[in-house]
């Protein structure tokens, strides 16, 4: 199961599906249809598909984001721009219609919120948000560091 691993694509920004259950063939026809790639821990799956799927061997989900943010570099400016729950782009709202809310505690000092239109989910740039984004720029910087040895090593 890569729910974890598809959460953490959303933080980043990557347009990221995610089925618990659903039979290899639909899996596939998706992957086909909507051209994306399939990230699966199912070697089988991977055969099936395997110039549009990442084998996903790890199971720790620093490794797993690390494997994958190897292959595509995620853009910061997209960094917490969808909804981590269904993939849904997230709006921006100002702070009145959630100061109206009074079910929604949030920091007083928060002026934006972003929205997902679909599961009604408000969120907001807090200390879990700047964790998520250490968390990214650190594996990048991380790989940029060993392209950077990696190319230095070919002189
Ligand atoms: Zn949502």
């Amino acid at each position: 199961m890569l729910g974890k691993l598809a959460r953490w694509l959303r933080f980043a920004g990557f347009d990221t599906l995610y089925f618990k259950n659903i039979d290899d063939d639909e899996l596939i026809n998706i992957a086909i249809k909507e051209n994306r790639i399939l990230i699966t821990r199912d070697k089988n799956l991977y055969r099936k598909i395997i110039d549009k799927s990442i084998f996903v061997n790890e199971t720790d989900i620093d490794r797993q984001l690390y494997h994958i943010l190897k292959l595509y570099t995620a853009n910061k400016n997209c960094y917490l721009t969808r909804c981590a729950i269904c993939n849904t782009v997230l709006s921006t709202i100002l702070e009145d219609p959630v100061k109206k809310c009074s079910s929604i505690k949030h920091p007083k000092t928060i002026k934006t919120f972003y929205y997902c239109t679909y599961c009604n989910k408000i969120y907001w740039n807090g200390s879990h948000s700047s964790k998520i984004i250490n968390k990214l720029n650190n594996i990048q910087n991380d790989l940029l560091k060993k392209e950077e040895f990696v190319e230095t090593g070919k002189n």
